[in-house]
């Protein structure tokens, strides 16, 4: 993808310091994830680029055997697109939206 910005070493945190395989590591839990969602303080979707609290989410998908939804939905879009910062990465703006570019990504590709 073109308009990517050098990479800056400094304190702050860019975009391209978010490596592929962590990007790749955060889509992989995207679903099936509920615990590590009710876990989490604040949770982001990386389609909307905003940040919300469980409280928000509404539905669930994949329910288990007791019918129990293990996959949560953006409240604002719908999308099985959402991360909670329990999985160990804080719920930047760079890092939400390092996630989108790494979704049309792998659906361009
Ligand atoms: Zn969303």
């Amino acid at each position: 993808m073109s308009g990517h910005r050098p990479v800056r070493r400094a304190a702050r945190r860019g975009p391209a310091d978010i490596g592929l395989p962590t990007l790749h590591r955060l889509h992989a839990m995207t679903t099936h994830h509920r615990e590590q969602i009710l876990r989490s303080r604040v949770l982001g979707c990386f389609v909307c680029l905003i940040r919300f609290d469980v409280n928000a989410i509404d539905t669930w998908w994949d329910p288990d055997d007791h019918g129990i939804g293990q996959t949560a939905t953006c409240p604002y879009c719908g999308l099985d697109t959402v991360i909670g910062d329990a999985m160990g990465v804080e719920l930047t703006d760079d890092l939400l939206s390092a996630l989108e570019d790494y979704l049309f990504w792998r659906i361009e590709s």
